[in-house]
């Protein structure tokens, strides 16, 4: 009988659990990963020498990775590349991770991302997304080889930055809708499977109870970052957690670089597309979500006027040329995007 399935690949590893970073000593020992043992271990600013004090890793070599740029990955490359090393863990928030799955993926070497906040599902995606002189880009890269979560690193977190990956894993309900737009409007396939996978983790951080950081809310919301990367590397796009919300954060980043976060964004994305789908109860219900978890919801929050807001959603359809989603859909004039910017904000619930 033929074998009538499809092979996933997927981390060998994943690990969420508080203190599970003192485990990477042993992961790193896998003779899978690291035959000879040779690994490198990437460390981003926010982490100070305690966390290499924890780790257990006696023979890896350490580098600090200073920021988020494609520069700092391809030198990372490079020093990889150059010194032959077998495997790299990448330890800290979310631009730490993309600059070491890019470096990993260019000296085509196995990658452990260790996450130590929670801002968006580049943890176990097959994506970088990586600043540079113009801007941010998206990189396809290899996914994780095994992914750590330590919930004490991320409870104790300094800032909003480490649960802000409830916007971006809310985001996937407002991406799903887009994708299954464009299946009646132009005939694109869905992908069952990825949808699957990205609906049931949004899913999961929309109705998981409670704003705090307790274990049980922080491993919701890690597995479903986890499992939202992976439902991209089911599809092999970033379609099932990228639609017209995520048009709107790229648009925002070029227009105006710097203003918030990838979570940040994305929520407030998902949140307006879900409201020019006239989608009720999906507006109800991330509105909700994101009021809980104190993420914006009105573009004033995160300091641009609703004129800057409107410009940024006009130009959010040429961010993504062939991704076609409810921005694409309605085709609005900048005149009808400003009406609809202005009753959106009046939308928002109190
Ligand atoms: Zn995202």
């Amino acid at each position: 009988m033929p074998l009538l399935a499809r092979m996933v690949a997927t981390p060998l590893v994943i690990d969420v659990r508080p203190g599970a970073i003192a485990g990477l000593g042993a992961l790193l020992a896998d003779r899978r990963i690291a035959t000879a043992g040779r690994v490198a271990v990437a460390v981003g600013p926010g982490q100070g020498d305690s966390v290499v004090a924890e780790l257990g890793v006696s023979r890896a070599e350490f580098f600090r990775v200073p920021d988020g740029s494609h520069a700092s990955a391809v030198e990372l490359g490079l020093r990889l590349r150059a010194d032959h090393f077998e495997a790299v863990a990448g330890i800290g928030g979310g631009k730490t991770i993309d600059v070491t799955k890019f470096a990993a993926h260019m000296a085509g070497i196995p990658m452990v991302a260790v996450a130590t906040s929670l801002s968006h599902d580049g943890i176990a995606s097959p994506v970088s997304t990586l600043a540079h002189e113009a801007g941010k880009g998206s990189y396809g890269v290899a996914s994780p080889v095994a992914v750590v979560v330590d919930l004490d690193r991320v409870r104790s977190a300094p800032g909003k930055l480490a649960c802000a990956g409830v916007g971006d894993v809310v985001s996937d309900l407002s991406a799903i809708s887009d994708w299954e737009l464009s299946a009646a409007d132009t005939g694109e396939r869905v992908d069952g499977l990825a949808v699957a996978m990205a609906r049931t983790a949004a899913q999961a951080v929309l109705w998981q109870p409670g704003g705090d950081r307790s274990d049980q809310f922080l491993t919701v919301l890690a597995e479903a970052l986890i499992l939202s990367g992976m439902a991209m590397a089911v599809a092999g796009s970033s379609r099932p957690a990228s639609g017209g919300d995520h048009e709107i954060m790229h648009a925002i980043d070029q227009l105006y670089p710097d203003t918030a976060s990838h979570g940040e964004l994305a929520g407030l994305g998902a949140l307006f597309c879900a409201y020019l789908r006239e989608d009720s109860q999906q507006f109800a219900a991330i509105s909700e979500c994101l009021s809980r978890h104190g993420l914006p919801r009105d573009p004033r929050d995160i300091g641009l006027s609703l004129p800057e807001f409107s410009r940024a959603v006009a130009h959010a359809p040429a961010t993504r040329p062939g991704r076609y989603t409810i921005l694409e859909r309605l085709a609005l004039s900048e005149a009808e995007v400003a009406k609809r910017v202005e009753e959106y904000v009046r939308a928002i619930p109190g």
